[in-house]
């Protein structure tokens, strides 16, 4: 049977045993223990971020982060609509609205003009919203320097979800590390995973003791246990922040391998007609955790898919760019996007390839043969 290649899975490397078992042999297999310290020391020392707080996932940082700023019921968030819901799924939980924000072709991220000119015209109406949520997808940054300064002008708090973008960087800084907030996801299908987990970070140490506090049920300093405020139960366990340990270890190694996998995709595919790659901005580096294309599909001869169904039938796992929240059923009818064109269009043409730092050469080359066997010119194929 025809081995199946998935989207992107887990990764280990040579510690994370070890520091999982040292785990085991102390005992400390409670959401508090020294590789939850650790994890978040070294964490910061890897992002140049200030503090950290280690999490049970990344939407739960995000939950936390919005939470922190003060977002309430009736609030707006500004946010992506180029994403995954679970960017936007927290701000529901406070009982705020998002307000949807389209993407730039450059880095298929918010775009900072349409971000300007809607905090200028909600300036205007004296509805400036409670905060932003800026994603940087796929590995790459957001252009993040315009999108701090509109924050900044309006005095609007900036969280950044850099939940797909460890070990990229913009202008040599790791995403994350701009806005008031980041969080980060180690998801089973990340770049590095603990299975389940996420950090948020700040360079603001009150903040994230705050984070710490609200994420173990917001007991206050009593020897019985008293609540001043609602907690959450979103500590990571020590076992889990000993497998991100070792994890942190290998980042480099993984962001190279997928770059890699980019770059053998792009050199096969690249000149194929109506196959455009997922640019890379000027300002970054991504690290393509996974890699994107867009087909045209007069160009190409098939749409994207009819390109997935194929790859489907030949047991390679792509999906389709995410589908804008605008659009979303649960959102398209309660949420305005300010444009939305760019993201409509990446979704309905763009697909994501199987991107997994552990992908063999020969498991890259059966998707190359698969996808150059659909073009209308497969003769433009060269290795
Ligand atoms: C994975 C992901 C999240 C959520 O992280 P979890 O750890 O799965 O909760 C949030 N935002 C984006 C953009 C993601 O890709």
């Amino acid at each position: 049977m025809t081995k199946p290649i998935l989207l992107s899975t887990p990764h280990m490397g040579d510690r994370e045993l070890e520091f999982v078992l040292e785990a085991f042999d102390t005992n400390w297999i409670a959401p508090v223990g020294p590789h939850i310290d650790a994890f978040e020391q070294e964490f910061c020392q890897v992002t140049g971020a200030g503090y950290a707080a280690a999490v049970s996932s990344g939407t739960a940082a995000l939950h936390l982060a919005l939470r922190l700023i003060g977002v309430e019921s009736g609030d707006e968030v500004f946010c992506s609509t180029l994403t995954f819901a679970a960017t936007a799924n927290p701000i529901t939980y406070l009982g705020a609205k998002p307000v949807f924000i389209d993407s730039d072709r450059t880095s298929w991220n918010m775009n900072p003009d349409l971000l300007r000119e809607a905090l200028d015209k909600h300036a205007h109406i004296g509805k400036l919203p409670k905060a932003v949520v800026v994603v940087h997808l796929y590995g790459q940054s957001a252009d993040i320097n315009p999108i701090v300064e509109a924050c900044h002008q309006y005095e609007v708090p900036l969280i950044e979800d850099a939940a797909e973008s460890l070990g990229a960087t913009y202008k040599g800084r790791s995403p994350g590390t701009f806005g008031r907030i980041g969080i980060f996801s180690f998801n089973g299908n990340k770049i590095i995973t603990t299975s389940g987990g996420g950090m948020l970070v700040s360079d603001d140490a009150q903040l994230v003791a705050k984070a710490r506090f609200l994420a173990t049920q917001a007991r206050d300093p009593a020897p019985h246990y008293q609540h001043s405020e609602i907690g959450y139960n979103y500590r990571l366990s020590n076992v889990l922040a000993g497998i991100g340990r070792g994890q942190l270890r290998v980042l480099n190694e993984r962001v190279t391998a997928r770059r890699h996998n980019y770059e053998i995709y792009a050199c096969a595919l690249g000149n194929l007609p109506g196959i455009e790659f997922m640019p890379e901005a000027t300002f970054g580096y991504a690290t393509r955790w996974l890699t994107c294309l867009t087909i045209d599909p007069k160009a190409f001869g098939a749409d994207r898919e009819q390109v997935r169904l194929a790859l489907a039938l030949e047991q390679i796992e792509t999906r389709p760019v995410w589908k804008p929240l605008h659009l979303q059923p649960v959102f398209a009818e309660c949420c305005e996007c300010i444009g939305g064109e760019v993201a409509e269009d990446l979704f309905a043409r763009g697909l994501c390839l199987p991107s997994g730092s552990n992908l063999t050469t020969e498991d890259l080359d059966r998707v190359i043969q698969a996808i150059a066997a659909i073009s209308s010119d497969t003769r433009k194929i060269y290795f």
